[in-house]
């Protein structure tokens, strides 16, 4: 079993289904992000982490969203899906490292 994102996370910015990922399942798509079901371990920590409500587990799509159980599974797996977490962690470093001033050195002065 796995989870499961839908259409209802088109454009979403929140991303706060990300953070709470044991196993980085999340891949991201052109406008939507996608689930890794060889990653996933069906926690479902992230169902209600997702103000869209988007997330579901296999077993709990309705029939009209089946068809997002292969989306899934074969966009997060596309040559070149980005892993989100490992992005984030990539650009929360970058900015950590731009934000880093360096102290200045003090002069000493031998009399
Ligand atoms: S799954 Fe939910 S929280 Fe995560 S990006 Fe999509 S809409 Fe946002
Ligand atoms: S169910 Fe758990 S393992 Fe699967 S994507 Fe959500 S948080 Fe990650």
């Amino acid at each position: 079993m796995t989870c499961v994102v839908t259409k209802a996370c088109k454009g979403c910015k929140h991303t706060r289904c990300v953070g709470v990922c044991p196993t980085d399942a999340f891949y991201e798509g052109k406008d939507m992000l996608y689930i890794n079901p060889n990653e996933c371990i069906d926690c479902d920590a992230c169902v209600n982490q997702c103000p869209e409500g988007a997330i579901f587990s296999e077993e709990n799509l309705s029939s009209s969203l089946l068809e997002y159980i292969e989306i899934n599974a074969v966009e997060s797996q596309k040559e070149g899906a980005v892993n989100i977490l490992n992005e984030k962690v990539k650009k929360n470093v970058v900015t950590a490292k731009r934000g880093f001033k360096r102290p200045a050195k003090k002069k000493v002065s031998f009399s």
